[in-house]
């Protein structure tokens, strides 16, 4: 009876050790989908001979690597150079039923005479803001997406979404993204510039069902940024970044509500 009674005890904690889910555990059930900004007629910011539509994607492609050598499941929005309508990027994540979207895109400024003063890594989630900054850089990532787009429609669609639920989540998703990406980046260019986790109201986000970031990865327009960002090594720096900010919020949400 003994002897029974020890192999159904170590049934059950077999059982019970295979089925826990710890921090890192079990994420090839999570689906991450990324999302590399502009591309095809859509150049996104332009300087110097460079394209945001290049750069982003490149990022995005290291980004897909460093999240499948950690387990996770990827999609990406665009693999290549091709345009996608508005709504298609978001649409992609909910029909998937994505844990996480997040896209991707770089600054750029339009006075010249601050090119080499704007400076900086930002990570934002959807939210209405009085901020000047965040709607200029939200109006100017929004122009390309929203051409065709009438202006009730265009105010019917964020208004659907504002104030969800989704919004708390997405917020604490950009504050963990944001924080791990400047780790990884200072280690190796301690003067870079952290713009924080801020609330923007980007339509690429809008119609999102679950947390959804957009990073900024840093200004084109600035020298000394656009000659980092076009490295391998800044690159595979903030994709590092990223994993490891999704990884921690992952694995803080599984904590806090035990799936
Ligand atoms: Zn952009």
């Amino acid at each position: 009876m003994n002897y029974m009674k020890s192999i159904v005890f170590s049934l059950a904690l077999s059982l019970f050790l295979t089925g826990c889910i710890g921090p890192g555990g079990n994420r090839s059930n999570d689906l991450i989908v990324i999302d590399a900004g502009h591309g095809g007629h859509d150049s996104g910011a332009l300087c110097a001979g460079k394209q945001e539509k290049d750069l982003v994607l490149q990022i995005t492609h290291k980004l897909k690597k460093e999240l499948k050598s950690e387990g996770y499941r990827v999609y990406m929005t665009r693999g290549d150079d091709r345009f996608l309508k508005l709504g298609e990027r978001t649409r992609i994540a909910d029909k998937m039923d994505a844990k996480v979207f997040i896209s991707i895109h770089a600054n750029a400024i339009a006075n010249k005479s601050r090119f080499e003063l704007a400076e900086g890594i930002e990570t934002y989630f959807l939210q209405k803001t009085r901020d000047a900054r965040s709607q200029r850089i939200a109006a100017r990532e929004n122009a390309s997406v929203l051409q065709g787009t009438d202006a009730l429609s265009k105010n019917v669609i964020i208004d659907s979404v504002l104030n969800g639920p989704k919004i708390v989540e997405s917020n604490k998703l950009a504050i963990d993204v944001q924080k791990n990406i400047m780790q990884k980046v200072k280690r190796g260019y301690p003067d870079a510039k952290s713009g924080g986790a801020r609330p923007a109201p980007f339509y690429v986000l809008v119609g999102a069902s679950r947390p959804s970031i957009l990073v900024e990865v840093g200004y084109i327009t600035n020298t000394k940024e656009r000659q980092r960002l076009f490295t391998s090594d800044y690159q595979e720096r903030i994709a590092e970044g990223i994993v490891e900010g999704v990884n921690h919020y992952l694995d803080t949400r599984r904590k806090e509500t035990g799936i």
